[in-house]
C-alpha cells in the first residue's frame, strides 16, 4: 500500500495545461510506489522554493566506470534526515537502445516488469537525450541488481560522463524509403568496437557518434555528434514516375509550384514541355501526362532532401549511394553553436572493408581527440582552436574541395601552395574514377 500523497498545488497546474503532463505520469506510478510518492513530494518543494535537491555521488556496478547517474537528495531536515525518504537515493541507469530503437511489444513488457522486479520506480524515459532508455529511479542497494537482469535481456549500460557515449541511428533501412547505408550494422560496428571508452570514462569529454540514414538526419547528427554520418548518393535523384503523376492528380499545378518548385533553394527543379524535356544524363525527368515535364538538375542538388520529402515514393535517392562524415557538432559549446564540419564528403558504406575503414576513422579521431583535447572541450571546441587544417593533417585526411560549405568571402587569403594541391586532388580523383 503506497504512502498518502502530498498536496501538489504546483506540479498539479502543470496538468491543466492542453499537452499530456509528466505529472499525470508520476501521479499514476505514486499509486503502487511510495518512491514516487515522495519525489512527487520533492518535485512540488523545487517548484515551490525554486531549488533544485539532487546532488551526485559514485554509484556504479562491477566492472564499470559509467553509465549510472546517481542521484542523492539534500533536502533534510535540521537532523540530517531525508524530508522524503523514499526518494532521498533516485538514481538513473542509462542503458543503450537497439539500434534503430526497434523494439517488439513482448519486450517492452519485458523491460517493464524488469524495472519494478528489481527495485525500480517503474518510471522509464524512452529516450533520453543521448537516445539512452533511462531507467529513472532506483536506490543503491538495487542498481546491481536492476543492471544484471537488463543484462541477462541482451541490454548494455550507455556511457555517462567524460566517454564515450551511447549512440543513435534513425529508424533506417527497415522502415525507411530514403535510407542510404545500413545505419543499425555502422553504429554497431563502431559502438562494439569501442566499447571500452564508454565503460571506462577516460576521454578529455564526452563523444558522441551518430547515424542518419538520408539528410533529413532524423537523429539530429549534424548539431548533436562530434561524428556525424550521414547518408547520401552521388548519382540523379530516381524518379517513380506513376507516383509523381498520381501527387500531380492530387494536388494539381499550383501546389507542385509552390511547394516542389519554388521551394527548392538551388533552383534545379524546372518544368518544361514534356517534349522539351532535356536528355542530359545528369537531369531526372518525370513527365506528368498533361504534356508538362518536371525536371531535376541534378548538378545542383544540394541533397536538401525537400522535394522527395514533399513526394515521398515519387522522387528517391539515387542508387550509387554512400555517407558523408561531418566532425564536431554540438548545440551549446562553450563558443556558441556549432554545425558539423565536412571531412569525408562522399565515401561508399557497402562492404566490410567500407565498414571497416569507418570504425578505423572513428577509432582515429577518438585518439586524436584524447590526445589533443583540453579537458571539457567537445571536439568542435578542439577543432576550432587548433585550427580545422591541423585536425585534418592530425588525422591523416586530406583536404578536398568538397569541404567548402560557401564560397570564401575574405580577399585576404594567402593562396600560395594551392595550386600543388588542385593538382594532388586531381590525381586523387582520377585514381578514384
Ligand atoms: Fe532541390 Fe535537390 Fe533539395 Fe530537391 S533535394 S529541393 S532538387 S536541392
Amino acid at each position: 500500500m503506497a504512502k498518502k500523497m502530498y498536496d501538489t498545488p504546483n506540479l498539479d497546474e502543470l496538468e491543466t495545461g492542453p499537452w499530456p503532463s509528466f505529472v499525470t505520469g508520476l501521479k499514476r506510478l505514486a499509486k503502487e510506489s511510495d518512491m514516487m510518492v515522495d519525489l512527487l513530494g520533492q518535485l512540488e518543494t523545487s517548484y515551490r522554493t525554486k531549488f533544485g535537491y539532487w546532488k551526485g555521488g559514485t554509484v556504479g556496478v562491477v566492472g564499470y566506470g559509467g553509465g549510472i547517474i546517481p542521484r542523492f537528495t539534500e533536502l533534510k531536515d535540521e537532523n540530517g534526515t531525508p524530508v522524503f525518504p523514499e526518494a532521498a537515493e533516485f538514481h538513473t541507469l542509462r542503458i543503450m537502445p537497439p539500434a534503430g530503437m526497434h523494439y517488439s511489444s513482448d519486450l517492452l513488457r519485458q523491460m517493464c516488469d524488469a524495472w519494478l522486479e528489481t527495485g525500480g520506480s517503474g518510471l522509464i524515459a524512452l529516450h533520453g537525450q543521448s537516445g539512452d532508455i533511462m531507467l529513472q529511479g532506483v536506490k543503491t542497494e538495487n542498481v546491481q541488481k536492476a543492471f544484471d537482469k537488463f543484462n541477462e535481456m541482451g541490454f548494455d549500460l550507455g556511457g555517462a560522463g567524460p566517454a564515450l557515449r551511447t549512440s543513435m541511428s534513425c529508424v533506417g533501412a527497415a522502415r525507411c524509403e530514403m535510407s542510404c547505408f545500413d545505419e543499425a550494422r555502422a553504429l554497431r560496428t563502431v559502438i562494439n568496437n569501442n566499447i571500452d571508452d564508454m565503460h571506462r570514462p577516460s576521454l578529455p569529454y564526452k563523444f558522441k557518434f551518430k547515424f542518419s540514414g538520408c539528410p533529413n538526419d532524423c537523429v539530429n547528427s549534424i548539431q548533436r555528434a562530434d561524428m556525424a554520418v550521414i547518408g547520401t548518393w552521388r548519382d540523379n535523384i530516381r524518379v517513380n514516375e506513376a507516383q509523381v503523376q498520381d501527387y500531380y492528380k492530387a494536388h494539381g499545378m499550383t501546389d507542385l509550384v509552390n511547394d516542389v518548385v519554388s521551394k527548392c533553394p538551388t533552383k534545379a527543379i524546372t518544368l518544361v514541355a514534356a517534349d522539351k524535356a532535356p536528355t542530359d544524363a545528369h537531369v531526372s525527368v518525370a513527365k506528368l501526362g498533361d504534356g508538362n515535364a518536371l525536371c531535376i538538375d541534378n548538378k545542383n542538388c544540394v541533397r536538401c532532401m525537400h522535394c522527395l520529402n514533399v513526394i515521398p515514393g515519387g522522387l528517391l535517392p539515387g542508387s550509387d549511394k554512400g555517407v558523408t562524415i561531418l566532425v564536431g557538432g554540438k548545440r551549446t559549446l562553450k563558443i556558441g553553436d556549432l554545425m558539423g564540419t565536412v571531412i569525408v564528403p562522399f565515401m561508399k558504406l557497402e562492404s566490410d572493408d567500407d565498414f571497416e575503414k569507418l570504425n578505423d576513422l572513428g577509432r582515429t579521431i577518438i585518439d586524436f581527440f584524447a590526445e589533443n583535447a583540453l579537458e571539457h572541450e567537445r571536439t568542435g571546441e578542439m577543432i576550432e582552436r587548433i585550427g580545422l587544417m591541423n585536425f585534418l593533417e592530425g588525422i591523416g585526411i586530406e583536404v578536398d574541395p568538397n569541404m567548402i560549405s560557401h564560397p570564401r568571402t575574405n580577399p585576404y587569403i594567402r593562396t600560395d601552395g594551392w595550386d600543388e594541391e588542385v593538382a594532388k586532388w586531381n590525381e586523387r580523383k582520377q585514381s578514384a574514377a
